[in-house]
């Protein structure tokens, strides 16, 4: 609820990501109710039971519980905090059934502990004081065996099992809400990091890994390999210096990606090499758009400069595709632009 923002604190130290953010959530939840409840309950016996005695006593848990908030808020200890509150709701709850000996459904309350000590100080603490608290409760059920009831099921019977019930489905609720936010975390990291592993930072376009791996899955029918390679690049980095060169490969990028259709590959293969994937394509048409990528740079200043660059293209044709092989072919093509004289394209 946004109103009741101002009890809860945001620490640097735990950021949404940490795996403690839900922790001190729930420690924020479990002092606003330890400090309002008994304070209400306090008011109530002082105006409508005159019960001065009991008044003094939430009073006084309402008080220690609101100290114990203020020294959280300043401190962010989440793991004494923790602790603290785990051991305080197993006892109470097991002080509860006692007092009452399990009558009137107070054993119902048993069922909060495991929700509230398992998030708090985590799964094997979590089972030591479910457990404790569990064989305790089956001790004094035990001890009910045989015995009339005393009195019928009244007003606290009712009170304790809807009571008990709702914090039971409230507690859940901020489990359920918790696990969702983690999952959901973790899905956009895997996305983030998915697409990092596979893209070029320079460029954008994929890197060599992914690139390989599209290759790898290539189908064998009409699939063209295209390796393009700026032309005496080095001699741009050496006289522009790299800032500039970075700025050719980026304008490159985009080119390439713009002369191509959405389902082809474009990679940045190497530093100043760039590989296509042209599915569906004869060995014509490819050429064709080599030849036209070729002219495009040739005949535009790219980052205000004129360079060209040299092709090698291959043409999966064997009825066993061989990625291997195309790559190999692709790249003796291009070696061969380039001891023909560069800005051209060879077809293997
Ligand atoms: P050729 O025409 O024979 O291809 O000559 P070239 O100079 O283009 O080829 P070479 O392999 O001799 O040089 C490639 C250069 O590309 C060398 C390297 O410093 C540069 N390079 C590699 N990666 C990057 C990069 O990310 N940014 C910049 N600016 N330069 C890069
Ligand atoms: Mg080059
Ligand atoms: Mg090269």
């Amino acid at each position: 609820m946004k109103i009741l923002r101002f009890w809860y604190k945001e620490f640097p130290q735990f950021p949404i990501t940490h795996r403690d953010y839900w922790r001190v959530v729930l420690v924020f939840h479990c002092l606003l109710i330890a400090s309002v409840v008994p304070l209400i309950l306090c008011v109530i016996n002082v105006l409508f039971f005159s019960s001065y005695d009991l008044a003094l006593f939430d009073a006084a848990i309402s008080g220690i519980s609101f100290l114990a908030y203020m020294w959280f808020r300043s401190t962010g200890n989440v793991i004494v905090a923790s602790i603290c509150i785990a051991v305080t709701v197993t006892v109470a709850i097991c002080l509860f059934v006692y007092l009452t000996k399990g009558y009137s459904h107070s054993v119902v309350w048993m069922l909060v502990i495991p929700p509230i000590t398992y998030f708090l100080v985590g799964r094997r603490w979590g089972t030591v004081y479910s457990g404790l608290a569990f064989m305790f409760c089956a001790y004094i059920v035990y001890q009910q065996v045989g015995v009339d009831f005393p009195k019928p099921q009244g007003m606290g019977a009712f009170l304790n099992v809807v009571e008990a019930c709702t914090v039971i489905v409230l507690l859940f609720r901020f489990y359920e809400k918790t696990r969702s936010q983690a999952y959901l975390q973790l899905q956009e990291r895997n996305t983030l990091v998915t697409e990092l592993a596979q893209t070029d930072r320079l460029t954008g376009l994929y890197n060599r890994e992914k690139f390989d791996c599209e290759l790898k899955q290539g189908q064998h029918s009409a699939l063209c390999l295209l390796l393009v390679d700026v032309d005496h690049f080095k001699k741009i980095n050496d006289t522009y210096g790299h800032l500039k060169g970075d700025e050719v490969l980026k304008s490159m990028a985009r080119i390439l990606q713009a002369q191509v259709r959405s389902g082809d590959v474009v990679a940045r293969w190497g530093g100043e090499e760039f590989a296509i994937l042209l599915q569906d394509t004869t060995q014509e048409h490819a050429f064709a758009l080599a030849e036209r990528i070729r002219e495009t740079i040739c005949s535009t200043k790219i980052a205000g400069l004129s360079i060209s660059v040299s092709a090698g293209l291959a043409v999966s044709n064997t009825s066993v595709y061989e990625p291997d092989k195309l790559l190999r072919r692709a790249d003796k093509a291009l070696y061969q632009a380039k001891s023909g004289g560069r800005n051209r394209v060879v077809a293997a």
